[in-house]
């Protein structure tokens, strides 16, 4: 046996996350996944998202309720548009502003900057 232990567990969890439009949490997919007639278990579930996430195939979000959601993610450096109450979102570019904060690090002398930059909303489905 090799380290291949959860294979298809972690690419049911993969494809199933594929599927979502936003970010959803480990109990919800976890839930997801048991409804569609998956057998495996919660714990399964959080450590193939961890895996994901330290892969860099999942982004995270913790939204009030302090519990934290998972998406996956182009690889390519981007923003997120989020609705606070369901966890949909919508992934955009900024190109105007990547130069300029790339100018301000300059202008200071700052090298290896990054930054992350969400909005936080409600869809229009949840408004309703
Ligand atoms: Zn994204
Ligand atoms: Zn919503
Ligand atoms: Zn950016």
């Amino acid at each position: 046996m090799t380290q291949k232990r959860n294979t298809w567990q972690k690419q049911a969890v993969t494809e199933r996350l594929a599927q979502s439009d936003g970010f959803v949490s480990a109990q919800e997919l976890f839930m997801q996944l048991t409804a569609g007639g998956k057998k495996l278990g919660l714990t399964t579930v959080y450590r193939a998202l961890t895996d994901l996430v330290e892969q860099g195939q999942a982004d995270t979000l913790v939204l009030g309720d302090g519990e934290m959601r998972y998406r996956i993610c182009t690889p390519e450096h981007h923003h997120h548009l989020i609705c606070g109450e369901c966890g949909k979102a919508v992934e955009f570019d900024l190109p105007g502003f990547e130069s300029q904060a790339q100018q301000i690090a300059k202008a200071n002398g700052f090298t290896a900057v990054s930054h992350e930059l969400e909005l936080i909303g409600i869809c229009s489905d949840c408004a309703n």
